[in-house]
C-alpha cells in the first residue's frame, strides 16, 4: 500500500470526495497537493492531512484557468517534487433543463469538468513520462450510464472524460503511466446535498440501501493508484453500492 513519497495532487480536495480521497492517499504515504478553487475548504483538507501525520500543501486554483494550472504545477514540483499521481476530480454538477442551459453555462459546465482535465493532464504527464511511472485517476460519474434529469451538460462531461481517460489508456500503455477511472454513484457531499434529490428516499432504491460514502470513492482510488494496480489501465472502477453492473 505504500506510496513512498510520492506526489499526488488531487482537484478539488477541498470538499466532499477530493478531500476523502487526499486523506487516504497521505495515510498511504503520498505527499499531497490540494488544489481547490476554495482557499479555505482546500486549507482545512491540509489541516486534515497533517494532523493524520502526512504532508500537504494547499494551493488555490481555478482548474479549468491554463495559466493558473501551470502556476500551480510549478509551484508543486518545487514544494513537493515531480508529480507522480493526478487525480482529476474537481467538478461542477449543476442542475439545468436542456432548453435553459445558456451556451455560457455549457462550456464552464465543459471547462471545469472536462477540459481542465485536459490541461491539468497535459501540465503533469511529463514528470510521470520521465519517471516511467504514473498514475492518472478520473472521478467520472455513474449519470454516464443512467443519464440524468437536467444534466446535459454534465452528463457530457463527463462522458468526453470516460472517452479521454480510455485514449490516453491506450495511447501511453507502454509508458508506464496509467489512467483509470472511478465513477461515483450517489455519494453523500455537498454536492449531492445541494441537488434536488431526497438522497434517503434515493437511498432505499439501491441495492445496498445506503448512500456510498466519500471514503468508499478514496479507496477505490488508493488501489489504482498503488504499486498493484499496475497492470490496470483504461479501467473503470464503478462504486455505486452495486446499481449498475458489468
Ligand atoms: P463537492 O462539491 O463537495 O466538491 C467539489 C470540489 O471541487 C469543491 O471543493 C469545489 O470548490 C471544487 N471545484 C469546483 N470547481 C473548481 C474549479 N474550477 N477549480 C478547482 N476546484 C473546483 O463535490 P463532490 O461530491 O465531492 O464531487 C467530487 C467529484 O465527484 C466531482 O467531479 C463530481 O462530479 C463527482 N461525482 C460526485 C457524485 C456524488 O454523489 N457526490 C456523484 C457522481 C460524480
Amino acid at each position: 500500500r505504500s506510496l513512498n513519497g510520492k506526489v499526488a495532487v488531487v482537484t478539488g480536495a477541498g470538499s466532499g470526495i477530493g478531500r476523502a480521497i487526499a486523506i487516504r492517499l497521505a495515510e498511504d504515504t503520498a505527499k499531497i497537493a490540494i488544489w481547490d478553487i476554495n482557499a479555505e475548504g482546500a486549507a482545512e483538507t491540509a489541516r486534515l492531512v497533517e494532523a493524520a501525520g502526512g504532508t500537504a500543501i494547499a494551493l488555490t486554483v481555478d482548474c479549468s484557468d491554463k495559466a493558473a494550472i501551470h502556476a500551480a504545477a510549478e509551484e508543486t514540483r518545487a514544494r513537493l517534487g515531480p508529480v507522480a499521481i493526478l487525480v482529476n476530480n474537481a467538478g461542477i454538477a449543476p442542475f439545468t433543463p436542456f432548453m435553459d442551459i445558456d451556451d455560457d453555462l455549457f462550456d464552464k459546465v465543459i471547462h471545469i469538468n472536462l477540459r481542465g482535465p485536459y490541461l491539468l493532464t497535459k501540465e503533469v504527464l511529463p514528470d510521470m513520462l520521465a519517471a516511467g511511472w504514473g498514475r492518472v485517476i478520473n472521478i467520472t460519474s455513474s449519470s454516464v450510464q443512467s443519464g440524468s434529469f437536467a444534466q446535459g451538460h454534465y452528463v457530457s462531461s463527463k462522458g468526453g472524460l470516460m472517452g479521454m481517460t480510455k485514449a490516453l489508456a491506450l495511447e501511453f500503455a507502454a509508458s508506464g503511466v496509467t489512467f483509470n477511472m472511478v465513477p461515483p454513484g450517489f455519494i453523500d457531499t455537498p454536492m449531492l446535498r445541494a441537488a434536488p434529490i431526497d438522497a434517503e428516499a434515493f437511498a432505499q432504491t439501491l441495492p445496498m440501501k445506503r448512500i456510498g460514502k466519500p471514503e468508499d470513492i478514496a479507496a477505490a482510488c488508493a488501489y489504482l493508484a498503488s504499486e498493484e494496480a499496475s497492470y490496470i489501465t483504461g479501467q473503470t472502477i464503478s462504486t455505486n453500492g452495486g446499481r449498475y453492473m458489468g
